[in-house]
């Protein structure tokens, strides 16, 4: 029995829209503080398969737990994020007139209002956290630049810090490096690794390079379901992932 060692419990989930299977019969699981890189051909279901972790889409059938306790299926979105679950779409958001710092301010205040919380004075403990975020997405010394002014890169690993100022269990990444130099992926790569351990991260992402450098385990998604799963070489190899990215 595998389930005692699981944060993220997906099984035999399906999910149709207008009849057309979006996801069928998946099954996913991720174990704490794993770095997990999900890859698949446009259309494999792994938008939707996000939606149904984060509760933006609800299941027709299967089951989804956080831990061993909590069915995710029961819970809103906001209660998903509030119970750990932090997601970072592909496009940053990041408040664009508001300074670094602040906008990790902001991102601790979660849903509290954020004028209270900017105009609030921040516990010592609060700023350690903040400074300590910095050190981790590399943005110490950009902490008064405007959101707004930074490159792509640096948005991208500011959203990721947002995201960590809310100390979540579980990360869902969303095509960290699309649009990013190589420095900028090398530091993403070098982000997302130093975060596994403390946190379970799965990212979803096409750049085989990258998914080389960081994961350990790659699950490949086809059709809404698994089509593969292991080290990335196990299935590069595989003739299944081969005929189906051949096909694409
Ligand atoms: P991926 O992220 O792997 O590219 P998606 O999860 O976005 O795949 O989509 C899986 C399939 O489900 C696609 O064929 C897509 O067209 C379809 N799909 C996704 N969302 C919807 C929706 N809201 N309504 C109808 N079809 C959808």
């Amino acid at each position: 029995d595998l389930t005692h060692n699981i944060i993220l419990y997906v099984e035999g989930v399906t999910v149709s829209f207008d009849g057309f299977r979006a996801l069928n019969d998946l099954s996913l699981y991720v174990a704490p503080g794993e770095l997990r890189c999900i890859i698949g051909p446009n259309g494999a279901g792994k938008t939707t398969m996000m939606d149904v972790i984060t509760g933006k889409t609800r299941p027709d059938t299967g089951s989804v737990w956080f831990g061993q306790t909590l069915d995710l299926l029961t819970l809103g979105e906001p209660e998903i994020a509030q119970a750990g679950i932090g997601r970072k779409f592909q496009k940053p958001t990041v408040f664009s007139e508001h300074s670094v710092f602040e906008n990790l301010e902001l991102a601790m205040a979660g849903d509290k209002s954020v004028w209270k919380m900017l105009f609030a004075r921040l516990t010592p403990e609060q700023l350690t956290r903040i400074d300590e975020v910095l050190e981790t997405i590399g943005l110490k010394d950009h902490r008064s630049a405007r959101a707004g002014s930074l490159s792509h890169g640096q948005k991208q690993w500011l959203e990721i810090g947002m995201l960590l100022m809310q100390d979540p269990a579980l990360l869902l990444v969303d095509e960290p490096v699309a649009g990013m130099t190589p420095q900028e992926t090398e530091r993403t790569a070098e982000l997302l690794t130093s975060l596994a351990g403390k946190h379970s991260v799965v990212v979803v992402e096409h750049d085989m390079n990258f998914v080389r450098s960081i994961a350990r385990t790659v699950t490949v998604l086809h059709q809404g379901s698994v089509l593969a799963e292991g080290t990335i070489d196990e299935v590069q190899n595989d003739p299944k992932v081969i005929e189906v990215y051949l096909g694409e």
